[in-house]
């Protein structure tokens, strides 16, 4: 960061070149911790007096839920106070599929120019500092699963969706019958600077996949909330409308968004190890097995809606047990080996996590349980092969193999006394997420999956 007159000057620059493309309006988001990407947008113009004085906010969005009702915690909550966003210059992004708008993910301080304890994307960086200390870094990609309809009239029925595209999962027939919106998306994901490494039709009823290319983690987290974005979007363009709950429709299988990771030193991959089991050097063992203890918990990161608990069920692809396996797409981790020489191998996919989850959150989340496996030397136990989810309880309990949380409450309780993600988060943040985990709990007590899926079908 330069001096405050170099960055008005960049901002300046900046704003001409939104100004001769015609964007007069900036969007600038955040994601709150019920996983809504919030927003303020500014003027194109005044983007030189946003980067120095930033734009007002109430921290109250801290304890939003997803239903937009607001809880409290010790720290946050109630009508007093003011943040200041200040965004991301470096990811400032003219949308395609939104004429006439730009984008820019924001970080938030306070009004003395302090940072802001409960800001999950400074909490993102923080953690990618820590692993830069230790002389590591971290490559993260997330997946983006959505189901497609057009646009309904009762938000509520799921009988009343209707999918513009019948073929069978995975058909070619849904790509025939989506070319143009497809073939909008790629494009538009594109020319966003967002690398495309995969669309494909998923499993349920008008569902998609998309998987976009790995870098720094915080890079990561924003790509994600472009990408889910630019689709919503593009598909609004196209008279659709996109839905990345994770579970639109009770007892169908739900949209995840697996996190693929992949753990370096000094340029090298530690997932690449010659000599080593799977590749993987002792340093990418005891991240990977600090992720794996730290799962009960870090649920109430990566799957925090009662609706993420209607898509965690066995055998649905969904990783919800406790264990990992080479290619094992039923384990929570599973490691992508690839052929040695096969750059888009040697990493590992967190399958649990859901679109529901604030991706800063979670990268956050993950790194800082992966660098306590480091500290406390974590061990990896054997890797599973097949679905645990078709063995006996006997056998699964003979393998040793856990299921992760089944609730929310269950995943919240973990998260409260995990002691080292609440060092990592900081009180006030860690207290932030459980006060909206709990609200959450609360509000959909006693609810049929079908009214929990109803309620929260087309909220992220
Ligand atoms: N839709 C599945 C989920 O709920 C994942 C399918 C896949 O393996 O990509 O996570
Ligand atoms: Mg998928």
């Amino acid at each position: 960061m330069g001096s405050r007159a170099e960055q008005r000057e960049s901002a300046r620059q900046l704003a001409a070149r939104l100004d001769a493309e015609g964007v007069g309006n900036v969007a600038l988001t955040w994601v709150d911790n019920a996983g809504i990407t919030r927003v303020k947008s500014v003027p194109a113009p005044r983007l030189s007096d946003v980067v120095t004085r930033g734009v007002g906010m109430s921290p109250v969005f801290d304890v939003f839920t997803s239903d937009d009702a607001i809880a409290t915690s010790e720290h946050l909550g109630g009508p007093d106070g003011d943040l200041r966003l200040f965004p991301d210059l470096d990811r400032l992004t003219t949308l395609a599929a939104q004429p006439g708008w730009a984008w820019a993910p924001v970080d938030r301080y306070d009004q003395l120019g302090q940072p802001h304890p409960a800001c999950q994307r400074l909490f993102a960086r923080r953690m990618v500092d820590r692993a830069a200390a230790a002389g590591l870094e971290l490559r993260m990609g997330f997946e983006t699963e959505w189901v497609v309809t057009r646009a309904p009239q009762d938000l509520a029925d799921a009988a009343a969706l209707d999918y513009p595209c019948t073929g069978p999962a995975y058909g070619m027939a849904r790509v025939v019958a989506l070319s143009d919106y497809l073939r909008d998306v790629t494009e538009a994901l594109t020319v966003q600077g967002v690398e495309v490494l995969q669309l494909h039709p998923e499993y349920a009823p008008g569902q998609f996949e998309v998987s976009t290319a790995a870098g720094d983690p915080l890079r990561a987290a924003d790509d994600v909330v472009l990408v889910r974005e630019t689709i919503r979007a593009v598909s609004a363009r196209h008279g659709l409308r996109a839905g990345f709950a994770p579970s639109v429709v009770a007892g169908e299988v739900g949209n995840g968004c697996h996190l693929h990771l992949s753990l370096h030193r000094a340029g090298t991959s530690l997932h690449r190890t010659a000599g080593a089991d799977w590749g993987l050097a002792p340093e990418a063992v005891a991240f990977l097995a600090g992720v794996l203890d730290a799962l009960p918990a870090l649920l109430a990161v990566g799957c925090p809606s009662p609706a993420s608990y209607l898509r965690l069920q066995p055998s649905h692809w969904a990783g919800v047990y406790q264990c990992w396996g080479v290619e094992n797409r039923e384990a929570a981790l599973r490691l992508v080996t690839g052929a040695p020489d096969d750059p888009d191998g040697g990493h590992t996919e967190v399958k649990t996590f859901d679109a529901a989850a604030n991706p800063y959150l979670v990268v956050g989340a993950v790194i800082a349980a992966g660098l306590h496996g480091i500290d406390t030397a974590a061990q990896l136990p054997a890797p599973q092969a097949g679905d645990p989810g078709i063995l006996g309880v006997r056998e699964r309990a003979r393998r040793g193999i856990v299921r992760l949380p089944a609730t929310l409450t269950e995943a919240a309780d973990r998260f409260e006394k995990a002691t080292p993600l609440r060092e990592a988060l900081g009180d006030v943040l860690h207290g932030a997420v459980l006060a909206v985990r709990r609200a959450e709990e609360a509000h959909f007590a006693g609810q049929e999956p079908a009214e929990i899926a109803a309620a929260t079908r087309w909220r992220w």
